[in-house]
């Protein structure tokens, strides 16, 4: 049985300045309004059977919800989840 490295608990691994902290809460806010759309993110091999997947970490260096997988299959590491095309350009935009 694996656990997660890094739990869910919103806590960044490095100081983050107040304009980092208030952007964080406004993408995590697009996020649940549903402004930027996540989807799930396949692993580049195609597999399928992604339930055997390992989730090695909840969140990412900022402290973002964001599962981090190895591949069940070819031991590839992906995010679980990806913004959709739209969402991505607004991101990258704003
Ligand atoms: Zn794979």
């Amino acid at each position: 049985m694996f656990h997660p490295l890094y739990k869910n608990d919103l806590v960044p691994m490095l100081p983050l300045s107040e304009f980092q902290k208030a952007s964080i809460n406004n993408l995590i806010n697009d996020i649940n309004d549903n402004i930027l759309i996540l989807e799930n993110n396949h692993c580049l091999c195609g597999n399928n059977n992604t339930e055997k997947d390992i989730i090695i970490s909840e969140k990412d260096r900022y402290g973002i919800p964001a599962q981090q997988l190895i591949c069940s299959k070819c031991g590839l590491i992906r995010s679980q989840k990806k913004f959709d095309d739209q969402s991505n350009i607004k991101f990258y935009k704003n």
